[in-house]
């Protein structure tokens, strides 16, 4: 009995250093990534929904390991968020963003309205230096802050909602603004809501995907407009993939649109393009 004991113990140990030794390799190989410059970012075009003009971008994290195929950020977004690495890996990501959307206005491709949305974990956001990394990167990058939006979700705000708003307020006085991300997969308060410098809800794809054959989808859609409108809000669509969803959007008078029937999140040369394409008369 003794000697199975401690066999079955050896066997715990195995499996739970296995697990350990797993996490730790990849907390290596993505810090590795950071150093040797293994991320990208692609830029996911923004439209508005009345004119089919691209009024922004959302900047999406890829991770290309030499020699192998492209990671997508859930692969490893929350691994980065655990061990914290996820800050550094952010600020890379806002200072990328933001000096490309400036390159782009420089090159003259880029109305200043044009703006750059940029993602923004729990684990940044409740860092005590967020608000000073956000005005450092805008002031190295030279990025007018009315062109950055950074966008949170649901969760990051009613997780603290004393504490948040002071941060919303300070990003916001220096003209940041702010986005609800996946709004409606998590809990909100409509009083908060009310009282945040939120600027824009990004409805949650999930409700976008069936909208043409859930009713319950398409209320709740119309619903989440008319809030968003009622409170002085901008409202985007998430996921947008056919021009059903999107005439169902603008019948009911939704702003704007994200999705793969725009475009998936391409190359800064692509967005370029797209970008000076706009510019013909
Ligand atoms: P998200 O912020 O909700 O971003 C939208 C995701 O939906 C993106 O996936 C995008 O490629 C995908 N998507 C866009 N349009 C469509 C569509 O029409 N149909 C479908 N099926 N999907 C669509 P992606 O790039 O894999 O990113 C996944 C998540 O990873 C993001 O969800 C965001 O939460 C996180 N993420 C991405 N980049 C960053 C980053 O730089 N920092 C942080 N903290 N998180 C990031
Ligand atoms: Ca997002
Ligand atoms: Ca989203
Ligand atoms: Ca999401």
């Amino acid at each position: 009995a003794k000697q199975g004991g401690k066999r079955r113990y050896v066997f715990y140990a195995n499996e739970m250093s296995k697990d350990a030794l797993q996490f730790l390799r990849m907390d290596a190989a993505l810090r590795r990534a950071l150093e040797r410059r293994e991320f990208h970012l692609v830029y996911q075009p923004q439209v508005n929904i009345a004119s089919g003009r691209i009024i922004g971008f959302e900047a999406l994290l890829r991770w290309q390991p030499p020699g192998e195929a492209v990671i997508a950020p859930d692969q490893f977004i929350g691994l980065a968020e655990e061990t914290g690495l996820i800050v550094q890996i952010g600020e890379w990501v806002l200072e990328t963003a933001c000096r490309q959307l400036v390159a782009w206005q420089r090159a003259g491709l880029c109305p200043q309205d044009i703006k750059m949305s940029v993602n923004l974990s729990a684990t940044q956001f409740r860092q005590d230096d967020m608000v000073a990394t956000v005005q450092r990167v805008l002031a190295t990058t030279q990025c007018p802050p009315h062109c950055l939006v950074l966008e949170i979700t649901e969760s990051v705000i009613m997780d603290s909602p004393e504490s948040t708003v002071q941060i919303l307020n300070a990003l916001s006085a220096f003209g940041v603004q702010l986005a609800i991300d996946d709004f409606g997969t998590g809990y909100s308060s409509l009083s908060y809501l009310k009282r945040f410098p939120i600027h824009t809800l990004k409805i949650d794809r999930s409700f976008i995907r069936d909208i043409s054959i859930d009713g319950n989808d398409a209320e709740i859609v119309k619903a989440v407009i008319a809030l968003a409108h009622a409170m002085n809000r901008n409202i985007v669509a998430e996921g947008v993939e056919d021009s059903v969803q999107l005439d169902f959007l603008r019948d009911h008078g939704c702003d704007q649109a994200q999705g793969y029937f725009f475009g998936k999140g391409i190359a800064p040369e692509e967005a370029a393009a797209l970008l000076s394409r706009q510019q013909l008369p």
